[in-house]
């Protein structure tokens, strides 16, 4: 693993099933995560992804002036050196919101050094893993119960029910 590299299936853009408003979402590859009744099982090996540049992604991301950034998978944090340097550098020069999805916990993220990185250029974290037992069709931006969405910092106000209020790292 790299930082100016990330393994992806593919870049979705203008769409809106990835978070509030237009988004452009990053589909990366790899997840050793698993769970039974995932949608995307193809995702979890990196060999049916392919390697794009952290300056490419931005080029796509920074194209479209009006749509934020959703990072999905696969998951993310497999590769969290590169993703971290993609956020970071989406909030430096850009003004848009990131809303990001993982099969960890974010008491598991917390507890990894690398990991947490991330966090602090995070707007929304939707966590935890599908449980096909808690499965919810109704839920807004998630599959089961028990995935949370996670507010990162308080600017990001869109009210979407189980939206779970945090105080900001940062
Ligand atoms: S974390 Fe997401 S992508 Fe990974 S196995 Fe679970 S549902 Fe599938």
């Amino acid at each position: 693993m790299c930082k100016d590299k990330i393994c992806i299936m593919e870049v979705i853009e203008e769409t809106m099933a990835d978070g509030p408003g237009l988004r452009t979402s990053i589909y990366c590859a790899g997840c050793s995560h698993r769970c039974p009744g995932c949608h995307n099982p193809q995702s979890w090996n990196m060999k049916n992804g392919h390697w794009v540049t952290v300056d490419d992604l931005l080029d796509v991301i920074k194209a479209d002036e009006f749509c934020n950034v959703s990072f999905s998978g696969g998951d993310p944090f497999y590769q969290a050196e590169a993703f971290t340097e993609l956020a970071r550098r989406i909030k430096e020069e850009t003004s848009k919101t990131i809303w990001c999805w993982t099969g960890f916990t974010y008491e598991e993220i917390l507890a990894n050094a690398q990991m947490k990185q991330m966090l602090q250029y995070l707007d929304v974290l939707v966590d935890g893993p599908f449980i096909q037992e808690q499965r919810d069709t109704q839920l807004h931006f998630r599959g089961s119960a028990n995935q949370r969405i996670i507010h990162l910092v308080p600017e990001e106000d869109d009210y979407i029910p189980g939206t779970v209020p945090l105080v900001p790292l940062r």
